[in-house]
């Protein structure tokens, strides 16, 4: 009698699967090729990506996997991948990770040996770092901020000296909250460059000084709406900081000739220092 053993069943791969932000066309070729070659779809939200799936014609096994059950749900995950299946990994838009589920994912994974193939595409935050016209030779993403304002404000004081472009993402009900506390953090001096609904219909980029993108926000009636990105250009680099340095200068000549609110107002403009830095300075002269 003969015997056929079966093969124990080679690992599969954990694909990252970038979707598009929006447009639909965005979608890679190969993104497509791999989501039709999977066993297994693990999506952040079902419902949502089993829409693209069935725009693709493709009917996928799908698993949940998301904020609230990731810790829960990766090790059962893995187990089917060590198993021999292919699992891709798709978030509701964009490159899963950035600011999306799947760390705990792929950081167990790799730590179990698997292979992790990334399979990219759109992302928002290198869309717009593309088209916005500012330094992209370095740059700092920090997603989302802490909603409420003192917890926001604690962040964008800590980047207050960096000098790479900084990069948010924002929900449009707190976008003109967000750039206040840049304003008062960072300084009115500061060029903005926001996107909104990148590869959508609607499209809008608006840019200027904090003040100036806040009025253009006020004046557009669309801008509750929509999905943001929100580019903010670095601290002025130490050579260009000597202006800084000036800062005490301009102070010192326009605290005895103006009210000390009005002071502080114009030497943050001319200067770029936040009003905040330049009020303890301030209140110091007025004492002298
Ligand atoms: N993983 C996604 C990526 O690769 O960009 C980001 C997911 S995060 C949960 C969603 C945020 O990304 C939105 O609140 C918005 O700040 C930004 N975003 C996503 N799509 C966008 C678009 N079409 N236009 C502008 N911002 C977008």
């Amino acid at each position: 009698m003969q015997t056929v053993s079966t093969p124990a069943p080679a690992t599969g791969t954990l694909f990252i699967v970038a979707t598009p932000i929006g447009n639909l066309d965005d979608l890679s070729r190969r993104a497509e090729k791999v989501l039709a070659s999977v066993d297994l779809v693990a999506a952040e939200d079902t419902r949502h990506s089993g829409r693209l799936l069935q725009h693709l014609g493709l009917n996928k096994a799908m698993w949940p996997l998301h904020d609230h059950n990731e810790r829960e749900r990766s090790g059962a995950l893995l187990d089917r991948i060590a198993g021999g299946e292919s699992v891709a990994l798709v978030s509701d838009a964009g490159t899963p990770l950035i600011s999306d589920p799947g760390y705990v994912l792929v950081r167990a994974a790799r730590q179990r040996g698997i292979r992790v193939v990334p399979v990219p595409g759109a992302c928002a935050m290198v869309a717009a770092l593309s088209a916005a016209g500012l330094p992209t030779d370095r740059f700092l993403f920090a997603g989302f901020l802490p909603v409420k304002t003192v917890a926001r404000s604690k962040v964008l004081e800590s980047l207050s000296r960096e000098e790479s472009t900084l990069v948010f993402y924002e929900s449009p009900r707190r976008v003109v909250a967000l750039l206040e506390d840049i304003c008062n953090t960072l300084g009115e001096g500061r060029e903005v460059v926001l996107a909104r609904e990148l590869t959508k219909a609607f499209e809008t980029w608006y840019s200027g000084s904090v003040t100036d993108v806040v009025d253009a926000l006020r004046a557009d009636a669309h801008s509750g709406k929509g999905e943001y990105v929100v580019m903010v250009g670095g601290s002025p680099s130490a050579g260009q900081a000597r202006v800084a340095v000036d800062a005490d200068r301009v102070l010192s000549l326009l605290v005895p000739e103006l009210p000390l609110k009005k002071a502080v107002k114009v030497a943050a403009e001319l200067t770029g220092v936040p009003r905040n830095e330049l009020y303890q300075r301030a209140l110091e002269l007025k004492d002298q």
